[in-house]
Parts: C-alpha cells; sequence; structure tokens
C-alpha cells in the first residue's frame, strides 16, 4: 500500500516498541516520517532508516514546541501526527506520591496536549489531517497495581474523544488505538522487575483471550489504518488492539 504517498507524520516515541514500528510502517507506505523522542541526543536524518529523528521531551513545553518546529521544517508539512510516548507506572492508588502522579500525567496525558498545540496550526492545512493517540486497554478494564497508569490512559482516551469533537469542522480526524499488553522493550522492562519473570510473563500472556501478547507491529498497523487518507470517514474511534482482552469472556 502506499496510501500515504506525498504525506508527512511525526511520531511521538518512536525510538523503541510500538513508535519504532509505527513510524517505520508509515515510511513502508510512502510518508516522509519525523521521529519524536527523548533517547535522540541530536536531530539527525538516519539515511538507514530514512527516518528524521528530533530529540524531544514531551514532558518539557519548550522542547515540545521546539522540537516539532524542527520536524515540520524538514518536512515542509504536516498531515498525520501519532502521540505515541508514554510511560508506565505500577501500583494501586497509594502506591506513587504526589511527584510521580504529576510526573506521569504530565508525559502520558500533558504532553498530547503540548504537541497537538504546536502542530495543529500545520495540521489544518492538510485535506488529510489525522492524530492518533496511542491509549490502552487499562483505559476500560480495570487492571490491578495499574492505578496511576490506568488513569493517565483513561484521560488520552477522554482527550481524544474531546479533541475529535473539537476539529471535526477544521477536517483534523483524531482517534486512539487502545493496545492490550504488547511485546516491547516496555514489558521487557517490567518483567526485569518480576521475582519470578517466566511467570509473570505467563501471566500476562493468559491475561488475554489470545494466550498470547500483541505485537507492536500489529499496533502500529491499527495506528495506520485509522491515520490512513482511506479512513476519511472515521474520527472519535478508540480500536482495540488486545486480543479480546477487552470484549471477551472465554471459560
Ligand atoms: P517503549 O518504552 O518501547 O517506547 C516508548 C518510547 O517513548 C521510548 O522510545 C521512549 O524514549 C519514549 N518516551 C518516553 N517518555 C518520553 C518523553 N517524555 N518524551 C519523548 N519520548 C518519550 O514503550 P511501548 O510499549 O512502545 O509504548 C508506546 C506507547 O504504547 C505508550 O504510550 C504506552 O503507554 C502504550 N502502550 C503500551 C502497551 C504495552 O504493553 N507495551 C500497552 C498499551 C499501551
Amino acid at each position: 500500500m502506499n496510501d500515504f504517498d506525498g504525506l508527512t507524520a511525526i511520531v511521538t516515541g518512536g525510538a523503541s516498541g510500538i513508535g519504532a514500528a509505527t513510524a517505520a510502517l508509515l515510511r513502508d507506505r510512502g510518508a516522509r516520517v519525523a521521529s519524536l523522542d527523548r533517547s535522540y541526543p541530536t536531530a539527525a536524518f538516519d539515511s538507514t532508516a530514512a527516518i528524521f529523528q528530533v530529540p524531544c521531551d514531551v514532558a518539557n513545553a519548550g522542547s515540545s514546541a521546539a522540537a516539532v518546529a524542527l520536524a515540520a521544517e524538514h518536512l515542509g508539512r504536516l498531515d498525520v501526527l501519532i502521540n505515541n510516548a508514554g510511560i508506565g507506572a505500577t501500583g494501586d492508588v497509594a502506591a506513587n506520591d504526589d511527584d510521580e502522579w504529576l510526573r506521569v500525567l504530565n508525559v502520558n496525558v500533558v504532553g498530547i496536549a503540548r504537541i497537538t498545540r504546536t502542530a495543529l496550526p500545520l495540521l489544518v492545512q492538510s485535506a488529510h489531517a489525522s492524530i492518533v493517540n496511542t491509549a490502552s486497554v487499562v483505559a476500560n478494564v480495570g487492571v490491578g497495581q495499574r492505578a496511576l497508569y490506568s488513569a493517565s490512559k483513561g484521560a488520552v482516551q477522554s482527550l481524544t474523544l474531546a479533541m475529535a469533537a473539537d476539529h471535526v469542522k477544521q477536517g483534523v480526524r483524531v482517534n486512539a488505538v487502545a493496545p492490550g499488553t504488547a511485546d516491547t522493550p516496555w514489558v521487557g522492562r517490567l518483567l526485569e522487575q518480576a521475582q519470578d519473570a517466566a511467570a509473570a510473563a505467563a501471566a500476562l500472556r493468559a491475561r488475554q483471550p489470545m494466550g498470547r501478547l500483541v505485537t507492536a507491529d500489529e499496533v502500529a498497523f491499527a495506528i495506520a489504518y485509522l491515520a490512513s487518507p482511506l479512513s476519511g470517514s472515521t474520527t472519535g474511534s478508540i480500536l482495540a488492539v488486545d486480543g479480546g482482552m477487552s470484549g471477551l469472556r472465554v471459560s
């Protein structure tokens, strides 16, 4: 498919996992792509990946605005924004102090507002403007020991709907994906903290009716579906990519 031919995209958190898979897929389908991530030391065009890498901390207003501006200057226009950067948190509602609550919400929720507010004036000029946010299955299913993270992703889901309403008349579509547990470096780090990593991995797989983790490529495909000009009538949708975790009860 070359449905993104002639279009450009920004992917936040594009250096790893779901973001990296999404940046590569959009590129393969014809888009010119800028990946914004806090892990890049300097701005550079990666000629092997054919992706423009821009250092960006979505937790910081100045960094976010500068990164979007630099990416837009390189790309020359902006059609697609993938708000994917996010961080995790574990524990019940009492497990994290105020600083940690604010740190996680700042990245996962306010980060979307920061990046989008700079991108919007560019997006509204596109005939194929589309934003896709990365939410999570935990926005719709109570999962133990994920209070802060779930709160942040519930906010992402609500924000997605509000953004879709606000910008529909400007021709900007806004949707979200809600992945189940996906096999990315993130989950690898989670398992490293477990006392019995093999048992913890088995429990994560068993939690999803398909009995396996979601792949980053499967989430990227869903993101590309929502972002594609071919999905021109789809806005305000939350697409589950969760192996059945949110909707199925299998005995
Ligand atoms: P990952 O850790 O592999 O990748 C996340 C990327 O975001 C990293 O490259 C990291 O450097 C970047 N990032 C983190 N904080 C940032 C910041 N402040 N500014 C800029 N970049 C930042 O994780 P992943 O599993 O690919 O997760 C991507 C998204 O998917 C996150 O929003 C996460 O909440 C969501 N998600 C993941 C899962 C899962 O099971 N892996 C499930 C549901 C939702």
